[in-house]
């Protein structure tokens, strides 16, 4: 006979991903929660704590953009409940060179491809017709534009804090400066022993660690070739009319090229912003740091002069963080093959869109054994061959 464990779910990490998945577990009426974060709760060590990132249904693959469908509807129960707005709406801009050059890795007509196969509505647009909606681009004629009407930014302030809040009221339990040092997973039980000698039990267990998967990976017999970059994003005061940069004039872009921005409208800080998508060096979570890489920087200032020219000044705020990148750039949402109670969640430096959704796929697939959203799921296996592979070959752009 299985004893009763301390908990029924227990979330290790309190990052967008863990804070989703301890929320949409408390919902569960007589699931008793608990989850675990090494620092201080909102933490800025990891890959979550930020005012923007970008929400869209222009994905290179159609399970993709199924899967934002249902990221969508997810965060609007969030808002809903919590009477937080985390999704603001203000277009979306995949622009870049027309035509593609070789070897370079980024498809536009993936992304085409994908929004017809799922009857999403998107615009393609040359560069003077850009300029003309948005005239704080410089284009030539050789680029162009898919614009998306429901694209935008979601607020991980907002969305972290309502996930924790609703979680707490819901009567989970939320605790910080609580690291676990190690799992181990015997059938029907799994056992978490805890930095500071506590020994906890739980019927199952959710590990939403990112860049520090591996560490807790290791004592079950697992290991992913993961990579972790240190990434920056910075604000600027534009030097131009900053209307000009408002959501209703500026929709969150991505520059579909190699190298590859995105920004965002002003939001949260007092001017627009914007990032390298995999412009950071390697690290660990021990070599890490939180100054800015000024050749990252320089490429970014090179790319405002060429096509952002108003915003090409010396930014006023510049913020470091953590890509946990997966070979191919796809997410692993799965239970250890050895160890089918604890189910691992890694968004590969693109999730924070589908944080409500995957939080909740997770208690899904934990309390229920399976999700909604399985046809969505068959590429993020954790035994899938790359993730085998000791030395993959690594294509992070998508
Ligand atoms: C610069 C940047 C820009 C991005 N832009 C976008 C974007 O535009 N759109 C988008 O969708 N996504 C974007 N992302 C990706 C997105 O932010 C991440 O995929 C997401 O935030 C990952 O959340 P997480 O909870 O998995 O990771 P984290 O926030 O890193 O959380 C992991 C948590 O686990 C805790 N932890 C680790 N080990 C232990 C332990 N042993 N015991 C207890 N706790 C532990 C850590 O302290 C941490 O709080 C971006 C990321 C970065 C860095």
């Amino acid at each position: 006979m299985t004893r009763r464990t301390d908990w029924d779910v227990v979330v290790v990490g309190l990052g967008a991903l863990g804070s989703a998945a301890a929320y949409w577990a408390s919902r569960r009426d007589g699931v008793r929660v608990l989850a675990l974060e090494r620092f201080e709760i909102g933490h800025s060590f990891g890959a979550s704590q930020d005012v923007s990132r970008i929400i869209r249904l222009s994905y290179h693959r159609p399970d993709y953009v199924r899967l934002a469908k249902r990221a969508y509807a997810t965060w609007a129960e969030v808002e809903a409940e919590s009477g937080t707005r985390v999704v603001f709406r203000t277009g979306g801009l995949d622009v870049g060179p027309r035509e593609k050059d070789h070897g370079v890795e980024i498809d536009l007509d993936a992304y085409v491809a994908s929004m017809r196969a799922e009857g999403v509505p998107f615009e393609t647009l040359d560069a003077g017709e850009v300029m003309r909606r948005f005239p704080a681009w410089r284009l030539g004629e050789q680029h162009m534009g898919l614009f998306q009407p429901d694209a935008g930014l979601a607020d991980p302030s907002r969305g972290n804090a309502a996930h924790r809040d609703l979680a707490t009221r819901h009567g989970a339990t939320l605790r910080e400066h609580a690291a676990v040092a190690r799992i181990e997973s015997t059938a029907g039980e799994v056992a978490l022993h805890l930095e500071n000698g506590e020994r906890i039990t739980a019927g199952t267990v959710i590990l939403a660690t990112d860049s520090w998967a591996n560490d807790l990976l290791a004592p079950l017999g697992a290991h992913l070739p993961l990579t972790i970059t240190q990434e920056q994003v910075s604000w600027f005061t534009p030097r131009v009319d900053p209307a000009l940069f408002g959501p209703d004039r500026f929709p969150v872009w991505i520059w579909m090229h190699e190298p590859s921005f995105y920004g965002f409208p002003t939001h949260g800080h007092p001017g627009p912003k914007i990032g390298q998508d995999v412009g950071g060096r390697e690290v660990t979570n021990a070599t890490r740091t939180y100054e800015r890489d000024e050749d990252a920087h320089a490429r970014v200032m090179a790319f405002l002069e060429a096509h952002l020219p108003g915003m090409a000044v010396e930014p006023f705020l510049t913020k470091t963080c953590l890509y946990t990148l997966t070979p191919d750039r796809d997410f692993v949402v799965d239970a250890l093959p050895e160890h089918p109670d604890v189910h691992l969640v890694l968004g590969s430096a693109h999730a924070y869109k589908f944080a409500s959704v995957l939080g909740r796929i997770m208690v899904e697939r934990a309390l229920d054994g399976s999700s909604p959203s399985e046809p969505e799921l068959g590429a993020f296996r954790i035994d899938r061959p790359i993730l085998r592979d000791s030395s993959p070959v690594r294509t992070f752009l998508i």
